[in-house]
C-alpha cells in the first residue's frame, strides 16, 4: 500500500485524503494548526463563552462535489436549511423586504412567472444571465451584467459578491457564470441554501476525520511543514517543526496549504498573490424572526454595510464579503456600524449585546482576471507532488465546492504516479 503525505488538513486536503483512501492508499495528514479545518472551522471563543464558526458558510444544493463529500462521510444530515429554496432580502434604506423563491424544480420556471420572479424585475432582465457565458474572457461581473436592472441590484450583485468575494467591478464574469450555471440555471432544486446545523467543524471536519481514522489514516496536528527537499525531480523529504520526514520511493505528496504557504515552499511555482477579506460579526443574542427569515434562517441585506445575517440559537452572525475596504477599521467601529442595521432588520430591542468581530484578511483569492491567470493546475513538474486548494485552477471561485473539487483533482492527478510505483 502506497503512503501519501498530505500537507494541510483543510477541506482540500481532507477531500483528497478521502479520495486517495477510497483508491486504496494509506494517507498521513500533516497540519500546522491545532485541529483540521483550515478556513472552515469552529472554535471556542473565550469572550463570548461559546463555540463559533470563523465565518458563516453557505452551500447551495447544486454544489455537487461538496454534497458528495458530505454523503461519503455520513454528514449530509448535519446541514440545515429551509425545505424549499428561499432567499429573503431587505433594503436597509427603504425597509422594503422581498423573497426570491426559485421553487423546487429542476428547471428555472420561476423566472417565467411574475409572482415568483424577483419583485420589480421583467423577464427580459433574466436574459443577462446568458451574457455571463458569452462574456469575453476578462470581462467583469459589472461589465457583463446590467447594473441598472432591478435583478442586478436585488439578486445578482449580492450573490456575486458572496460567491466571488470580490467587488463586481473587478470580479471575473466567467467565474460567476460557472456558479450560476450549476445553481440558478438548474432551478430551485440546485439552489437550496444549506448551512451547518451546529458548526462548521461538526459538519465538515469532525465526520471526515472520523471516516479517515476508521480507515487507517493518521492526522498530525501542530506539525508545520517548513521546507521540501527535492532530488531528481521528486520530493524525497520534508522538514517539519517536529523534525524531518522522508518520502520513500513509491510515496507521494499533496500540498494542500494556502497559496502564500505554497509559494514559500515552492518559490518557483506561480500562485495567486491577491486576496479579499471577509468580516464576520457575531452578536450574542437570541433572535426568533417570523416569516421567511425565520424559515430560511438568514436574511440578505442590501444598501448598508452588513450583507448577510445568519440567525442561530443564541447568536446572530453577520457576514460582509469583499471586505478589504473594511479590515483596517476597528472592531468597535465595525460593530457600531452594523448593529443598527441588524436591530432594524430583525426588529430587535436594547443596547448592543456582547459581540466578536472576526476579520479573515486572506479569506479567499481575489476572483479577478489577473489572479485567474496565476492559478496553477494540480500537476506540477515534480513527479510525486500535486497541488490542492481552493486557489488552484478549479474553474470556480474560492469556495467549499472549489476546495473539495481540487482535492479530487489532486488525487486523480496522482493515480498514474502511484500506480507506477511499487506498493
Ligand atoms: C470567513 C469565510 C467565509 C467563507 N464563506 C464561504 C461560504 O459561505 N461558502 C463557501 O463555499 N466558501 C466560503 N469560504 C471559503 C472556504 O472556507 C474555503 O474555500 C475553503 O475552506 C478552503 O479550503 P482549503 O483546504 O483550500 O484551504 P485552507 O482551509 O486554508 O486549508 C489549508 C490548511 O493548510 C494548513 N497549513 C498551512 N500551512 C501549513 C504548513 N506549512 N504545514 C502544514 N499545514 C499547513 C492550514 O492550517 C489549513 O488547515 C469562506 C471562507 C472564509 C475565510
Amino acid at each position: 500500500m502506497s503512503h501519501v503525505h498530505i500537507i494541510g488538513a483543510g477541506l482540500a486536503g481532507l477531500s483528497s485524503a478521502i479520495r486517495l483512501t477510497q483508491d486504496g492508499h494509506r494517507v498521513i495528514l500533516h497540519e500546522a494548526g491545532p485541529a483540521a479545518g483550515g478556513r472552515c472551522r469552529s472554535y471556542f471563543d473565550k469572550a463570548l463563552g461559546r463555540r463559533i464558526d470563523n465565518g458563516n458558510h453557505l452551500l447551495l444544493s447544486g454544489n455537487h462535489a461538496a454534497m458528495g463529500y458530505l454523503e461519503t462521510i455520513g454528514a449530509r444530515d448535519l446541514l440545515a436549511g429551509p425545505r424549499v429554496a428561499i432567499f429573503p432580502f431587505m433594503d436597509v434604506n427603504s425597509g422594503e423586504c422581498w423573497t426570491v423563491a426559485p421553487g423546487a424544480g429542476r428547471v428555472p420556471w420561476w423566472v417565467l412567472r411574475r409572482n415568483t420572479r424577483v419583485p420589480g424585475t421583467t423577464l427580459l432582465e433574466y436574459t443577462q444571465l446568458l451574457s455571463l457565458h458569452a462574456a469575453s474572457a476578462n470581462a467583469t461581473v459589472a461589465q457583463a451584467l446590467d447594473r441598472c436592472s432591478a435583478l442586478y441590484r436585488r439578486l445578482l450583485e449580492p450573490l456575486a459578491v458572496a460567491a466571488l468575494n470580490t467587488p463586481p467591478d473587478a470580479a471575473l464574469a466567467r467565474l460567476f457564470g460557472a456558479v450560476v450555471r450549476e445553481t440558478l440555471m438548474k432551478g430551485g432544486r440546485a439552489c437550496m441554501p444549506l448551512y451547518p446545523k451546529v458548526g462548521l467543524s461538526e459538519t465538515f471536519i469532525d465526520p471526515a476525520m472520523a471516516w479517515l481514522g476508521a480507515r487507517g489514516a493518521r492526522l498530525h496536528t501542530g506539525r508545520r511543514v517548513t521546507a521540501l527537499s527535492l532530488a531528481e525531480g521528486r520530493v524525497v523529504a520534508f522538514d517539519t517543526t517536529e523534525g524531518p520526514i522522508q518520502v520513500a520511493t513509491g510515496e507521494a505528496v499533496v500540498l494542500a496549504v494556502s497559496a502564500p504557504v505554497a509559494q514559500d515552499l515552492l518559490p518557483r511555482q506561480m500562485v495567486p498573490d491577491a486576496f479579499e477579506a471577509i468580516v464576520n460579526v457575531h452578536f450574542l443574542i437570541d433572535a426568533q424572526p417570523a416569516g421567511d427569515v425565520g424559515v430560511a434562517g438568514f436574511l440578505g441585506l442590501i444598501g448598508g454595510t452588513a450583507e448577510w445575517i445568519f440567525i442561530k440559537p443564541g447568536i446572530v452572525s453577520i457576514t460582509i464579503s469583499a471586505a478589504n475596504r473594511l479590515v483596517d477599521r476597528t472592531a468597535d467601529d465595525l460593530a457600531a456600524a452594523i448593529w443598527p442595521e441588524v436591530r432594524m432588520a430583525l426588529g430587535l430591542q436594547g443596547p448592543m449585546p456582547k459581540r466578536r468581530v472576526v476579520k479573515e484578511r486572506r479569506a479567499t483569492i481575489a476572483a479577478t482576471a489577473a489572479q485567474e491567470a496565476r492559478r496553477p493546475p494540480a500537476r506540477t513538474p515534480i513527479v510525486n507532488l500535486v497541488l490542492a486548494g481552493d486557489w488552484t485552477a478549479t474553474g470556480l471561485p474560492g469556495t467549499i465546492e472549489g476546495a473539495v473539487r481540487s482535492g479530487h483533482t489532486a488525487a486523480e492527478a496522482l493515480r498514474p504516479v502511484l500506480s507506477d510505483m511499487p506498493r
